[in-house]
């Protein structure tokens, strides 16, 4: 018996529950046997991390590398460095990424990697040594056409730094070998960005396709939960497209602006505490967020605590919103749910937003992490062909593929739900089964 591996076997669980609630098999049956060949992965590596601590002392932690999938590409996802993470974290993001990546259109196979590390409290040399020490084995498994992993939880752009720089003095090769590098050696513009508007971008497409051309962001109210980087970069977008965001949150709390929503200048405020690996509450002192506009709630996440909303855009970690959430939502009025994070949503809160969905023509509608966060990783594949072209291109550019590909997967999750429908409703289309029918068919048929 394999040992219990409960958000992978969620992840896979949800993968095949909504394959096999459409017409799939039916009409390609010979995609089936494909199912247990793509729910193994090619190869996992396991190591020892041995570094020293600030005082001296000696400190050990798990380092892991998922290669989970390279039918489509070299193996491409990120490294998490969290104290939760064990392989059945990284073997749930591996498998999601395999068909986030395909959704993507480009040419990247999926994995995942990371280390039960935990950055907060941390110094920066002690982070250092730590990217050192992860990097000594895990440059044995890895490079441009082999595996290129990035930033995730806990690995933002100066643990990339310490991790390329490491790779170069192990291996001495400069190659496109991790993505979200710095922009003045080899990073793409606009890659920080990425996940944050694409879930924006991509949340634009839900808002137009359901109103049928009527509506925007345009006066919205957006709850979002986190505050790394892709909440960070989805509150500007919403904001630059005149919705009002009204809350942000990390895992101590929450942080709600209920009268006029942050500005940008409050989320750069954010962004410089996260930066500096403190907690939001750390800002309850300081002159802007002392005065009553702000509400803070501890131990608690936004969504039964922000009132009437039109969008929700969880973007903080894997199942952070609950059936009872998912229903709280639904009664405060709230019509688009995406996920910025990975696998979001319980199966619960999945079951709630899927059933509300059927209900009216104009619904509420739920898109998976799979698709609408798909953006950050996709800008990673801009970065790996830049690498490889020894260019660089404008922001427009980047932006402008950004949101082609945003379109696209929005447009290919559509198209595959109402080709392999099996509901009989008028409602919108399933964006779950969307996403997960097309990611499967094109890895299923490369395989
Ligand atoms: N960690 C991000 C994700 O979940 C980005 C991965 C990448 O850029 O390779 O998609």
């Amino acid at each position: 018996m394999l040992p219990s591996e409960p958000e992978f076997e969620q992840a896979y669980d949800e993968l095949l529950s909504t394959l096999e609630d459409s017409l799939l098999f039916e009409k390609r049956p010979d995609l089936r046997k494909c199912i247990p060949v793509v729910s193994v992965p090619e190869r996992i590596i396991q190591f020892r991390v041995v570094w020293e601590n600030d005082a001296g002392e000696l400190q050990v932690n798990r380092g892991y590398r998922v290669q989970f999938n390279s039918t489509l590409g070299p193996y491409k996802g990120g490294l998490r460095f969290h104290p939760t993470v064990n392989l059945s974290i990284l073997k749930f993001l591996g498998y999601e990424q395999i068909f986030k990546n395909a959704l993507t259109g480009l040419s990247m196979g999926g994995g995942k990697g990371g280390s039960d590390f935990d950055p907060k409290g941390k110094s920066d040399s002690e982070i250092r040594r730590f990217c050192y020490a992860f990097m000594k084995e895990l440059s044995r498994h890895i490079g441009s056409d082999i595996d290129v992993p990035a930033g995730d939880i806990g690995v933002g752009g100066r643990e990339v730094g310490f991790l390329f720089g490491a790779f170069k003095s192990y291996r001495n090769s400069w190659e496109g070998v991790l993505t979200g590098k710095g922009l003045t050696w080899g990073g793409s513009l606009i890659r920080p960005e990425a996940t944050g508007y694409g879930l924006v971008y991509y949340v634009e497409q839900m808002i137009l396709y359901a109103s049928k051309g009527k509506e925007s962001f345009k006066g919205k109210s957006v709850a979002i939960s986190g505050s790394g980087n892709v909440a960070q970069y989805a509150a500007l977008k919403v904001i630059e497209l005149g919705g009002k965001v009204v809350s942000l949150s990390d895992s101590k709390g929450c942080l709600l602006s209920l009268e006029e929503g942050f500005t940008p200048s409050e989320i750069g405020e954010i962004a410089d505490c996260k930066y500096n690996r403190q907690e939001l509450y750390s800002l309850l002192s300081t002159t802007t967020f002392k005065s009553d506009k702000f509400k803070y709630i501890e131990n608690a996440r936004p969504w039964l605590n922000v009132g009437k909303v039109d969008v929700a855009l969880p973007c903080a970690t894997q199942n952070e919103v609950s059936g009872e959430e998912a229903e709280g939502l639904v009664a405060a009025g709230c019509r688009f749910i995406a996920e910025g994070s990975n696998m979001g949503s319980t199966k619960e809160a999945i079951d709630v937003f899927e059933a509300e969905r059927l209900k009216t023509p104009e619904g509420i509608w739920y898109a998976p992490g799979k698709a609408a966060n798909c953006g950050g990783v996709a800008v990673s594949g801009l970065e790996m062909a830049q690498n490889s072209q020894r260019t660089t291109w404008t922001s427009e550019e980047v932006d402008e593929r950004l949101h082609g590909i945003m379109k696209n997967c929005f447009d290919t999750c559509v198209d595959t739900a109402i080709a392999y429908s099996s509901e009989k409703s008028d409602g919108l289309p399933s964006l779950v089964k969307g996403a997960n029918i097309a990611g499967f068919v094109k890895v299923a048929e490369g395989m």
